[in-house]
């Protein structure tokens, strides 16, 4: 016998599909949601696929935004000679928050990982080269202190190099592991006011 109806179990089924949503809290959600008003349903709804429809990638950082350029990006007061290169706009927004960073984004969206079978040409390194024709006096290479972070550095350092542009890591005040959305703001401007060429 099926515990609960069927529209009740195909909701769970989706919730539990999202990142970090275990059986548990699926069923909770599911429930929760059925009884909410249905005004306030189906205005979440509507949000949730208006935010679907309207948000694209910025045309420079490619980070995710509402318009063609986002806010840094076509900010004239940014350093746009000087980009950071993160793997997300979570860490985007974490050196945002900081507020003492003044140059530009480069957001690659994943890392590169041999393991996950994630190579060079799965994340947006060409758009970061492309970005690199103009002109760039510093990459900053602030991935995470994970192996595929790392791994992603390395790749992009020898990448950059040989054009003869200034290529730093972020100071290892980061751990290891770390995700950079996680690290406070006074940690991630040490990591950044101390990092050195590679
Ligand atoms: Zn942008």
């Amino acid at each position: 016998m099926e515990l609960y109806s069927g529209h009740i179990n195909r909701l769970i089924e989706e919730l539990s599909a999202l990142p970090g949503i275990g059986a548990k809290s699926a069923q909770r959600l599911a429930f929760h949601l059925i009884n909410m008003p249905q005004d306030r349903v189906e205005r979440l709804a509507h949000i949730m696929v208006e935010a679907k429809a309207n948000v694209r990638y910025c045309k420079e950082c490619y980070t995710l935004t509402d318009k063609e350029l986002c806010p840094i990006c076509s900010n004239e007061r940014r350093n746009h000679k000087q980009i950071m290169v993160v793997e997300n706009t979570r860490d985007m927004a974490a050196y945002e928050k900081t507020g003492k960073y003044e140059g530009v984004y480069h957001v690659l969206h994943g890392a590169i990982s041999p393991m996950l079978g994630i190579g060079p040409n799965d994340i947006r390194l060409k758009e970061l080269m492309t970005r690199l024709e103009s002109d760039v006096e510093e990459v900053i290479i602030a991935t995470n202190s994970s192996l595929e972070g790392e791994t992603t550095a390395m790749y992009i350092s020898k990448l950059i190099k040989p054009i003869g542009i200034r290529v730093t890591r972020i100071a290892s005040g980061v751990p290891v592991g770390g995700d950079l959305e996680y690290i406070d703001e006074v940690t991630l401007l040490r990591a950044l006011e101390g990092r050195v060429e590679i």
